[in-house]
């Protein structure tokens, strides 16, 4: 029973798969892709340092950052 209904969840998750055309990034989308990763919930290192810092996220992996977002990710590491 239990093990019927872990079944049903991890179908309904979000993967790349599912997402709209629409909301595909123009990289291509991968393991590496901030919008594939926030769309099936996985964890984004740049997105975390941005909010800590009150700072814009990236739309997709093709919008280029901004200098004080660089600094952030530069003071990070
Ligand atoms: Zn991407």
């Amino acid at each position: 029973m239990i093990s019927h209904y872990n079944k049903i969840i991890t179908m309904m998750k979000n993967t790349v798969s599912n997402m709209p055309t629409s909301m595909m990034c123009p990289c291509g989308g991968g393991q590496s892709c901030i919008v594939d990763r926030r769309f099936v919930g996985d964890y984004v290192h740049e997105d975390e340092v941005f909010t800590n810092n009150g700072l814009p996220l990236r739309k997709n992996c093709f919008n280029k950052f901004y200098k004080c977002q660089e600094k952030a990710l530069e003071n990070f590491m």
